[in-house]
């Protein structure tokens, strides 16, 4: 008789607790997930994936547009939300088929219920069950946070921002981070009248301020409202249903939805932590070593809920990591350095490695190249916006330690770019590169 009922519980069947089953079931592991809500996570259930196709679809705004100057003529286009909204969620259904059957070709059990930790091996079912694992995994992930505004219950967040009955005429966002800026591009694409309110006057932090002081204009000239410094304090809803804002100082701002994007917070709450001794950090994070063990030596937590980096592939990382390591006796640790991320704002902002500023202060002295062209794809549109280019180089080993672009197809090119910083290539290797002509990623070896 086996000492416990499974080698491996996973708590959360989303990107990180989903890699982690299937590895550890290869290497023989007897592996149980559970999962409260779908199969597939925050990124394939409402977020990276739904929001990417909502982005292709509000492009054919612009293409259609464009298509003119090319010698088409598209007579009676018209937009339908409730096609595009229905389409995506067909995909999002098809997605977490395809994850249920990868955990059910590996053998990995799946209970489609809520599952707490009861102590350092246990876990409770929420029909009240208990199983017992040698190890516990939590890849619970985060979820959106909802500052105190009055009148909360009206607004939105991303979990709802999917399935909305119609396409709302105006729509008001708070935040001006990832969510808020995708949102505000998909909206103002689709042709509703689209208004961001931040806390503060900054769009994108962490981003090089070189890009999102490029991406605020261009979101302006496409008729995007920016208001700064005006948090929401209240949302009214007055009789005819409709919505009337409340930000900081400066007139009400009237909506039909308001998408509150103001980051996400580890989903910790209830989940039983302190039944093995491990204590929450302040933001209600999971604390963790370099292998992604906590407090407790038999329970590892990986993904969001350890709010290390919130993104998908590093919770993918870190799962696997954590079933090599534990499971495949080959101990890895994830490396953060060097972490590609796109914001699929439009036009979309890639990056990689250090900004302008952090590198001038982590290393004293950097060279900086920029490119500020117009992509050929944008000679013949109405709106002439310009992409920009920035390599950050280390003046003292000429490395390229940082690439910032803002322009189409920027999170496609960069991907491959992002090679070359995490290699650790100088910035004489790029010049020596041929360009590839004519395209956009060819400025990246023509900076001067
Ligand atoms: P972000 O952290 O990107 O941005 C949060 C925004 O909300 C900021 O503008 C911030 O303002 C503001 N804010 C924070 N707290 C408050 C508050 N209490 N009251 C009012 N405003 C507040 O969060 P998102 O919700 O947009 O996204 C969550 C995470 O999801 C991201 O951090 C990212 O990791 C991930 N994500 C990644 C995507 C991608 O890879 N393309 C896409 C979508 C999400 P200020 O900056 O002024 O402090």
């Amino acid at each position: 008789m086996a000492e416990f009922d499974y080698d491996l519980f996973v708590i959360g069947a989303g990107s990180g607790g989903v890699r982690a089953s299937r590895i550890a079931a290869s290497h023989g592991a007897r592996v149980a997930v559970a999962e409260e809500f779908r199969v597939g996570g925050t990124c394939v259930i409402r977020g990276c994936v739904p929001k990417k196709l909502l982005v292709y679809g509000s492009h054919f705004a612009h293409s259609l547009h464009d298509a003119a100057q090319y010698g088409w003529t598209i007579e009676g286009a018209t937009f339908d939300w409730a096609t595009l909204r229905d389409f995506v969620a067909s995909d999002v259904d098809r997605l977490e088929r395809a994850y249920t059957s990868t955990l059910n070709t590996n053998n990995v059990e799946h209970f489609a219920e809520r599952a707490v930790v009861a102590g350092p091996n246990t876990v409770r079912l929420a029909s009240g069950r208990e199983i017992s694992a040698k190890f516990i995994l939590i890849a619970v992930g985060a979820w959106p946070v909802m500052p105190e505004i009055v009148g909360a219950e009206h607004c939105i967040t991303s979990n709802e921002v999917f399935h909305l009955p119609e396409l709302p005429r105006r729509v008001v966002i708070q935040g001006a981070g990832y969510i808020a800026m995708e949102f505000a591009g998909i909206f103002n694409a689709l042709g509703s009248d689209v208004t961001v309110v931040n806390r503060s006057d900054v769009i994108l932090r962490g981003y090089d301020h070189d890009l999102t002081a490029r991406l605020q204009p261009i979101m302006e000239a496409r008729g995007v409202k920016f208001g700064f410094n005006r948090p929401i304090r209240e949302v009214q809803k007055l009789a005819d249903g409709s919505l009337l804002v409340h930000a900081g100082e400066g007139d009400p701002i009237p909506a039909d939805v308001v998408l509150v994007a103001t980051g996400r917070r580890p989903k910790t709450d209830g989940l039983g932590l302190e039944n093995a001794g491990i204590t929450l950090g302040k933001g209600g994070e999971i604390p963790v070593d370099a292998f992604s063990k906590t407090a407790c030596d038999s329970i590892y937590a990986v993904g969001d809920v350890t709010d290390r980096v919130q993104l998908t592939p590093i919770a993918i990382r870190e799962g696997h990591a954590f079933a090599d390591t534990v499971f495949g006796g080959k101990p890895r640790s994830t490396h953060y350095d060097a972490i590609p991320s796109a914001v699929f704002s439009q036009p979309p902002i890639a990056s990689v490695g250090l900004t302008e500023a952090d590198a001038r202060a982590q290393l004293g002295e950097v060279r900086v190249y920029t490119s500020d062209f117009r992509p050929m794809q944008n000679m013949f549109a109405t709106q002439a916006e310009r992409g920009f280019y920035k390599l950050v180089v280390d003046a003292g080993t000429d490395k390229v330690v940082g690439i910032h672009m803002i322009g189409p197809d920027a999170p496609e090119i960069l991907q491959a770019a992002a090679i070359a910083v995490k290699a650790g290539l100088t910035k004489a290797q790029f010049d020596d590169t041929i360009a590839l002509h004519p395209s956009m990623a060819e400025e990246l070896v023509l900076m001067r």
